[in-house]
């Protein structure tokens, strides 16, 4: 258990990326805390579940990420933080013309703002710790840019600029702060596309995945939660103690190019 002692925050984590991180965490050892805007019985009943299952600690504590009171709120209710996870992340796809001012705010909001708000608060309770991990959840689109994602891509590149300020404002402190840059990982919401692309484009899901969905991914293989989450791990680790201020693709190659 080498992250015995150890909690982790990580902001919307009920499914995808989010929740593969908090069970490689807590299987790591790490108490858990959980989080989405929703606040249903099955976000509580799945903070359960994971900390039965590892025999740690969990809590799910609902904050909307779009809302900068609600992230420092989140670190506030939580009350420790020593490693923080800023994963909450949405997309929308349009023209730089006709991208709707509202959905442009929203995805900063949510994949931006909100890693500075969290880490503005977390930071303090990081050092009265003497130790602190802050991984915040970027993506190939914070290296590289595709059209009609000018939001995310915006956003992605501002997580990789914060990451690095963050690594410098800490950097002689036992604290660090790294961005991971995943490609396209195989999340339900992205299996839930296949059928649809399938139909699309008349093709069976072997082809449409390595000919349409992972066009720009050269492994043609998808990456998957648990190795975003084995990643975090590592970070958390002493190897990672010199690692800070850089970014970790996981990527099947997609920034090779
Ligand atoms: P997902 O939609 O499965 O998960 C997103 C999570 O964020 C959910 O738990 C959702 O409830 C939560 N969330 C959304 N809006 C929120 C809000 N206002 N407040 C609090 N929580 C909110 O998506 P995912 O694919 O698991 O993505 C997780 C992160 O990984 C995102 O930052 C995304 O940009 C990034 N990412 C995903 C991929 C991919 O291929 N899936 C690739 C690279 C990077």
């Amino acid at each position: 258990m080498r992250l015995s002692g150890k909690t982790a925050i990580i902001t919307g984590s009920t499914s995808g990326i989010g929740l593969g991180i908090a069970e490689e965490l807590a299987q790591a050892g790490a108490d858990v805390v959980l989080n989405s805007f929703t606040d249903r019985d099955e976000d509580y009943a799945l903070a359960e579940d994971l900390g039965q299952r590892h025999g740690v600690s969990t809590r799910y504590i609902p904050a909307d990420m779009s809302q900068g009171e609600d992230c420092r709120r989140l670190i506030r209710e939580a009350g420790r933080c020593d490693i923080l996870v800023n994963n909450a992340g949405i997309q929308h796809v349009a023209g730089i013309d006709e991208f709707p001012v509202a959905r442009w705010d929203a995805v900063i909001a949510i994949n931006l703002t909100s890693a500075f708000h969290t880490t503005a608060e977390a930071l303090p309770l990081m050092r009265d710790a003497g130790w602190g991990r802050v991984i915040n959840i970027a993506s190939a689109h914070g290296l590289t840019a595709s059209p009609y994602k000018s939001a995310y891509v915006a956003a992605k590149h501002g997580v990789v600029g914060l990451t690095k300020v963050t690594a410098l404002e800490t950097a002689e402190e036992p604290i660090t702060c790294n961005a991971i840059c995943p490609g396209y990982v195989l999340t339900p919401l992205v299996e839930a596309q296949i059928p649809d692309q399938m139909k699309k484009h008349g093709m069976d899901r072997e082809t449409v995945i390595r000919e349409v969905m992972l066009e720009r991914q050269p492994s043609k293989a998808f990456a998957t939660a648990q190795q975003v989450g084995g990643t975090a791990v590592f970070l958390c680790s002493p190897a990672a103690d010199q690692i800070t201020g850089t970014t970790i693709s996981i990527d099947g190659g997609w920034t090779a190019l």
